[in-house]
């Protein structure tokens, strides 16, 4: 059988490398059962999108790092899909930004945790990144939330005033904005819970959302808070995006 997701003249490459990256970390046990669905509908959204960083997600994505830079104590949340798709990513930024990653899924079973946490540690040493990656032993819970999906670290989401929370489930999402914190979500439909709720929402694919940040902090182009964002006029500018129809921008 041809490999498709090693060629990179494929048509559908970046598309087939991360289902090909999400079939690899299933094996490894790093993900829950549904996460084939949330990432198709991930990609069902992204074909309106017409796969590309649309004017409003850039400017959401500028906001929301300005944020993170902005803040005292910035954390970076990592599920399952996260860490499968992005894991190089998550530990650049988190570096770059002197930041700690906590591990912290819906669906939280030891096993899935450990296949979760050893392979960020292990990326991060391929990648020979100092970074704190947090999960492995929580102390406090989130208020609001029942069961071990609220299991979180004192020292990182608990008491953190911005996170940075790819891919999340709207009752997590409610969570965390109601502990009064800055957050800022990736998720490409632009009508979940989570979007909706969010202080920021970049409605992009979270790589692309990611590898921006970077090229924004490598780049020597920190953003500043924009005082006026709108987080309501930036989620209607990209819902028009997709009804207008994206060859028509
Ligand atoms: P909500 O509760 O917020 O309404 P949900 O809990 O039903 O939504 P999930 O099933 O947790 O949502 O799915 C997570 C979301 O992540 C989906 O809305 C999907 O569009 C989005 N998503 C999946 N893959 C990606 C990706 N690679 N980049 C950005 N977003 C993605």
């Amino acid at each position: 059988m041809v490999d498709v997701a090693a060629d990179p003249s494929h048509p559908r490459y970046t598309s087939l490398l991360m289902r090909h990256r999400l079939e690899e970390a299933a094996a490894k046990g790093m993900l829950a059962g549904s996460a084939m669905i949330a990432h198709g509908r991930g990609e069902a959204f992204d074909y309106l999108l017409g796969e590309r960083t649309v004017p409003a997600a850039a400017l959401a994505t500028r906001q929301a790092l300005a944020l993170l830079l902005a803040a005292e104590r910035p954390v970076l949340s990592v599920n399952g899909n996260v860490a499968a798709l992005a894991a190089d990513e998550m530990l650049r930024l988190g570096a770059a930004l002197n930041c700690p990653l906590e591990v912290n899924i819906f669906y939280r079973t030891p096993e899935r945790m450990a296949a979760i946490l050893g392979h960020l540690e292990a990326r991060k040493a391929a990648l020979g990144l100092s970074v704190d990656v947090l999960g492995h032993a929580p102390d406090a819970t989130i208020p609001g939330l029942k069961g071990p999906r609220a299991n979180c670290h004192r020292d990182g989401i608990l008491n953190s005033d911005a996170i940075l929370v790819p891919l999340e489930d709207g009752d997590r999402c409610e969570a965390l904005v109601a502990m009064g914190k800055h957050v800022l979500v990736i998720d490409l439909n632009p009508l979940s819970r989570s979007a909706l709720q969010a202080t920021v929402t970049m409605v992009d694919e979270l790589s692309r959302v990611l590898n921006n940040m970077l090229a924004m902090l490598n780049g020597g182009d920190p953003p500043s808070v924009d005082p006026a964002y709108d987080h309501q006029a930036v989620l209607d500018e990209v819902v028009q995006t997709v009804v207008n129809g994206f060859s028509a921008q």
